[in-house]
């Protein structure tokens, strides 16, 4: 088998001489094991984090060890009650072709009429993401004014179809003509181009009477103008700030007092926070994809490879929708 290795901790953006593919020797498997052979790899900004020597929650990646990841596959070989070859599962063995994994740890896919990789996307931490951010932490309700930043991404584009599907306005950002069509096509009421002009102005043009709901995935500029447009009571979900990501130092705010005055509630959250309800977001997920409300949008980079240039081009903006590594 082969992996990707992390072989020293970037600094800012991670280069080649970040990562090693490496041959990896199985073992054969013990009482209570499977097998995975990987069809689809999923690549996520958070993982930029788990590159960085800081306690989180969850533990930094080792030097020259390898990464690991979501992943979605096939087993090939069982020691394991309940699991048998040919079995489609999700995993956290990612960043490598095949994996040894004790089954307490991988989840059959669920029979829910969908392609396997769904479940690294809309049917996955993505969607949940955006289901429970949105509806939850965000607490946004019929006709709220729902701001979402990268809107033409992963958990962005389920957020807008989301909210529209929940009878709410949506403002989507992104970057370029492209994605703002792209965006607009899921039913955005406006969309906001930050790259042709500042997202302050953008926004204070597109929501003339404020926003009542942030859904943060990029954090900076965009968080700032969030808090300048928030109308009294704002609700923040503050889901990522990729912005940040690759830089030493924080952003600075201009507006950030405004969270005093419009009594705007933060709150940060993660998906696993969550993961008791995952019954629940099967049932609603799959009636939305079932009625055509929530579509899914995948960017494909083929063979392992390529793997760290597809996770990089998360901060580029490469992806359409999901970015995933098909093997
Ligand atoms: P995306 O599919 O949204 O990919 C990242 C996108 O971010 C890019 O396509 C790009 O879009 C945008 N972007 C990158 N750099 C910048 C920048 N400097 N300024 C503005 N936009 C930028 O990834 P995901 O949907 O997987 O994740 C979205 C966010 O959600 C991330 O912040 C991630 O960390 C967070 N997240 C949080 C979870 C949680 O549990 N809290 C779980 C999953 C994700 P564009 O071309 O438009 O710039």
């Amino acid at each position: 088998a082969r992996a990707w290795h992390l072989m020293s901790r970037p600094q800012g953006l991670p280069t080649d001489e970040n990562f090693a593919l490496k041959e990896l020797d199985l073992p054969p498997l013990a009482a209570g094991q499977v097998r995975v052979r990987n069809q689809w790899l999923s690549v996520d900004p958070y993982m930029r984090g788990r590159m960085n020597d800081v306690k989180s929650y969850v533990p930094p990646f080792q030097i020259d060890q390898p990464m690991e990841g979501g992943a979605v596959g096939e087993v090939v070989e069982s020691t394991a009650e309940g699991f048998y070859p040919g079995d489609r599962v999700l995993h956290m063995g990612g960043w490598r072709d095949e994996a040894v994994l004790d089954a307490r740890t991988v989840n059959k896919l669920p029979d829910l009429g969908a392609e396997p990789q769904a479940f690294l996307g809309n049917l996955g931490v993505t969607g949940a993401t955006a289901y429970f951010g949105l509806l939850e932490v965000a607490s946004a309700k019929p006709g709220d004014i729902v701001f979402v930043s990268a809107a033409a991404g992963a958990v962005g584009s389920a957020v807008v179809q989301i909210a529209k599907a929940k009878g709410m306005t949506v403002i989507g950002s992104a970057g370029g003509a492209d994605k703002c069509d792209f965006v607009q096509s899921l039913g955005a009421d406006q969309v906001v181009d930050y790259k042709a002009q500042p997202i302050l102005k953008g926004l204070a043009a597109a929501a003339p009477e404020g926003i009542d709901v942030y859904f943060d995935n990029v954090g900076g500029d965009h968080l700032d103008a969030a808090f300048a447009l928030a109308r009294m009571r704002a609700r923040f979900a503050i889901c990522g700030m990729i912005e940040g990501y690759n830089k030493a130092e924080p952003a600075a705010f201009r507006f950030i007092m405004r969270v005093i005055a419009m009594r705007i509630r933060m709150q940060g959250f993660i998906v696993f926070d969550f993961q008791s309800r995952m019954d629940e977001f099967y049932r609603e997920m799959g009636q939305l994809i079932a009625t055509g409300q929530l579509k899914s949008q995948e960017t494909v980079v083929d063979g392992i490879e390529n793997m760290p240039d597809a996770f990089r081009g998360l901060f580029s903006g490469d992806n359409l929708g999901k970015m995933l590594v098909r093997l």
